[in-house]
């Protein structure tokens, strides 16, 4: 089912943030591609606040591209921020987000709409099955972050699936309609738990230009990850506590008998290395909690996680700010609905 007054059965939504040298690239790939489909399919491209030559390269690309839509966000609001803008203005009965940097092979769309089609499932995942163009960093540190997040968070998501994905309709309202803030999808799709398969892809190396993930962005981003999912850090430091409240008893135990025993002075060593050592844990356990809590003060001041300041379908109307996510807020904005 699509929305009304439109009927667009595919949108492919692409965030991009500086992407002025892929974009001819990606352009060249993915139009042949989608006017193959012999499907009513629209591109949101979504523009990530870019700084360089993206936008206008867009806006060119639009005088003869009909299918191509530009959602423009006032300011750069980070890669998850992007794709959540396109998914609540995506149109279409599919919606399948990917990379502007061809790492995401675009062919694989026209499997995964077949899959989805044939299986009737949900979410089709695109699963990355060979990594070797990444960097072994990044492929370790992938993998231990997709690991953890499956043990700590007790989510079925599929190892080694980015965004990469393939959404039915429902799909893409059940995520819209989600109060979130500064949710990672590759994590709160598995969560939802909808019928799912997967298509594997290699994947390849970005076709031009730089990463626009920095060390710092991935951080936050498996923060984001944990703190989103689990709570088993709290428990963590409760167990810490615990710990160290066991070793301290011993401690208190050893200094009583010592007193007793009547050789209580040389003890200098160890009073600094204990006072160091519960110094520490309580800082951990604070800084866990303080993860959450700003988590909970985020999503209490319910600030936007992006603004949208343009959006092609809507010609010179300047958007409405866009809150996708507080809970009365978040199914208002969808351009689809409006007349
Ligand atoms: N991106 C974005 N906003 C950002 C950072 C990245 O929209 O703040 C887009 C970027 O243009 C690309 C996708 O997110 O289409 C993935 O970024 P990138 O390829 O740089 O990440 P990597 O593959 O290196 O992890
Ligand atoms: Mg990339």
């Amino acid at each position: 089912m699509s929305a009304p007054g439109s009927a667009i059965t595919l949108s492919i939504v692409i965030p991009m943030f500086n992407e002025e040298a892929v974009l001819p690239l990606l352009v060249e790939r993915l139009r042949p591609l989608a006017d193959g489909l012999r499907t009513a399919y629209e591109v949101v491209a979504v523009d990530d606040g870019s700084s360089d030559a993206t936008p206008v390269l867009l806006q060119r690309l639009r005088r003869d591209w009909p299918e191509l839509r530009v959602v423009r966000l006032r300011a750069n609001s980070g890669h998850q921020a992007a794709i959540s803008a396109g998914l609540q203005r995506a149109r279409g009965d599919f919606v399948v987000t990917i990379d502007a940097d061809l790492q995401d092979p675009p062919e694989v769309i026209a499997e995964m709409l077949r899959v989805a089609r044939e299986q009737g499932v949900d979410v089709v995942y695109g699963v990355r099955e060979d990594r070797s163009t990444d960097t072994a960093f990044k492929r370790h540190s992938a993998g231990l972050f997709y690991r953890a997040i499956r043990r700590l968070a007790d989510i079925d998501a599929p190892v080694d699936a980015g965004d990469y994905r393939l959404m039915s309709r429902a799909t893409v309202d059940a995520i819209n309609s989600l109060p979130e803030h500064n949710r990672v999808l590759r994590f709160v799709v598995p969560a939802l738990g909808f019928p799912s398969a997967s298509v594997g892809y290699t994947r390849e190396v970005r076709a031009a230009g730089t990463s626009k993930y920095p060390l710092a962005k991935m951080l936050r981003l498996s923060v984001d990850s944990v703190t989103g999912f689990s709570l088993t850090p709290l428990r963590f430091a409760t167990w810490l506590g615990l710990l160290g409240g066991l070793a301290a008893l011993g401690v208190l135990a050893y200094a009583v008998i010592a007193r007793i025993l009547g050789h209580a002075l040389p003890g200098w060593t160890s009073t600094v290395v204990i006072v160091a050592a519960v110094g520490a844990v309580q800082l951990l356990a604070l800084g866990i909690l303080g993860e959450y809590v700003g988590r909970m003060y985020g999503a209490m001041q319910a600030r936007p996680t992006y603004f949208v300041a343009h959006d092609s379908l809507e010609g010179a109307h300047p958007a409405q700010p866009v809150h996708p996510a507080h809970p009365g807020h978040g199914s208002a904005e969808n351009p689809a609905r409006r007349p």
